[in-house]
């Protein structure tokens, strides 16, 4: 493992610290967290700006060839801004799904007009992408999605329903997996398309979360006519585009998007304890869970270090990257939970206005939940780990030679 940035990523680090702390004020515990503090439209229109300036400096499709628009540097640089992004208040929130995840995919299975169509405006923050995958009864195991497109001479027909879309009430494309031949595997028959988020028949409502948040949506489709040149790689191809797509998730290692036990230990030298003895960082309970923190922290960012030296070396980081999600997102929890508990009465104030460290650790609790589920709960995760990283053996696959027609369902 090799921890030290070389002199090339040290001069880009430092570009990257340059270029943000001229476009964004640094995050912490106390300061209001920019999306809090605008409206979504005001917000979106804060992303696209930003989006633009980063494209404008050479910090967006840092890895991307530099036809579409990239500086095709390797994946190490993009966990390099990621990890500098983290620290600043950067509305990059919208952008992540689509840049992230999206548009790799569209520059993968896809000819030089489609790109040539997408891309560009994609990197500048004009047109913003989200991704179509889980439905109600196919989250965890996505490839048992029942939303089907017919194909009808030059377009597929798209009927079905997806959900937990991030961002599909403003975005304007996104990329959709749809059932195509259901007389095979259920892998097997599956194919993926570019949609027009604003096309005749896209019906999109958005969710009402507990955090007060609209983030997510539950997205139909009636008669949705796709051209077939939207198509992303062949008629029941659908799941190794799928994966292209999943595997774009698992480079996203950068920072950790809530409060974390630096930032807690800073508000612990502050707040009295709720024991009535000094402040919180005086007291010894909290200070056992504090070295907790600390020691899976510093335990996750070695473990991190070996993706980022897989990705320094050109490899493709594997499993292992898995462990990352689930002990920060349950980390995340933890932190806020105490936090929220140390400050007795107040920490059930949600209000910005009002509650101590400007609910900062209240809005990272009621995020957590959503980060130990999405790309890959908990459990889904601790799979992975056992049998992909420990060698333990697999899962139960019931469904294994079955023609995705012939699969029992509830219903
Ligand atoms: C914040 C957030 C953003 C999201 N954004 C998007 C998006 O933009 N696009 C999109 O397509 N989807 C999105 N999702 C959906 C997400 O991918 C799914 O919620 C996730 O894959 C889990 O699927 P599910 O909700 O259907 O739960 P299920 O798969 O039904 O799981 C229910 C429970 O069963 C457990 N379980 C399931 N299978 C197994 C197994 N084999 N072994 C052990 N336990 C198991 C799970 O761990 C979980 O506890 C988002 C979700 C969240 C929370």
């Amino acid at each position: 493992m090799d921890f030290n940035d070389t002199p090339e990523e040290a001069k880009f680090r430092t570009e990257a610290q340059a270029f943000l702390k001229a476009n964004c004020a640094p995050k912490s515990a106390e300061s209001e967290r920019m999306q809090r503090k605008l409206s979504p439209a005001e917000y979106l229109n804060a992303a696209k700006g930003y989006q633009k300036k980063k494209a404008e400096a050479g910090f967006a499709g840092i890895t991307w060839a530099e036809e579409q628009g990239g500086r095709a540097l390797p994946p190490i640089y993009s966990v390099i801004f990621g990890s500098e992004e983290g620290k600043y208040d950067a509305p990059a929130g919208p952008f992540a799904i689509g840049l992230g995840m999206c548009i790799p995919t569209v520059i993968a299975f896809s000819n030089d007009d489609i790109k040539n169509r997408y891309v560009a405006k994609a990197l500048r923050g004009e047109e913003i992408w989200c991704q179509l995958f889980s439905e109600p009864s196919a989250g965890s195991d996505v490839a048992a999605g029942k939303t089907k497109a017919v194909r009808d001479g030059d377009d597929w027909v798209l009927n079905g329903q997806k959900v937990w879309t991030t961002g599909a009430h403003f975005c304007d494309f996104g990329i959709v997996l749809a059932r195509t031949n259901p007389d095979v595997e259920k892998h097997k028959g599956l194919t993926m398309f570019i949609i027009d988020m604003k096309a005749p028949g896209v019906d999109v409502r958005q969710i009402h979360q507990a955090s007060g948040g609209r983030d997510f949506n539950e997205v139909y489709f009636t008669d949705v006519r796709i051209p077939d040149k939207n198509r992303l790689g062949e008629p029941g191809m659908g799941w190794n585009v799928a994966l292209v797509t999943l595997m774009n998730e698992r480079l996203a290692v950068g920072g950790s998007s809530g409060p974390d036990y630096k930032e807690v230990l800073q508000f612990a030298r502050t707040v009295n304890s709720p024991a009535g003895s000094g402040t919180l960082i005086q007291d010894e309970a909290f200070r056992q869970k504090l070295a907790d923190w600390i020691v899976r922290a510093e335990g996750y960012k070695l473990t991190k270090f070996r993706t980022m030296t897989a990705l320094s070396k050109g490899q493709t980081p594997g499993p292992e990257s898995s462990i990352g999600k689930v002990i920060n997102a349950n980390q995340m929890m933890d932190i806020a939970n105490t936090a929220i508990e140390s400050m007795d009465y107040f920490g059930i104030i949600s209000d910005p206005e009002h509650a101590p460290a400007e609910a900062a650790f209240h809005q990272s609790y009621m995020w957590a939940p959503g980060l130990r589920i999405a790309g890959g709960t908990d459990e889904i995760l601790k799979n992975i780990i056992a049998e992909r990283v420990l060698g333990l053996p697999q899962d139960v696959r019931v469904d294994k030679g079955v023609a995705f027609k012939d699969l029992p369902t509830g219903r």
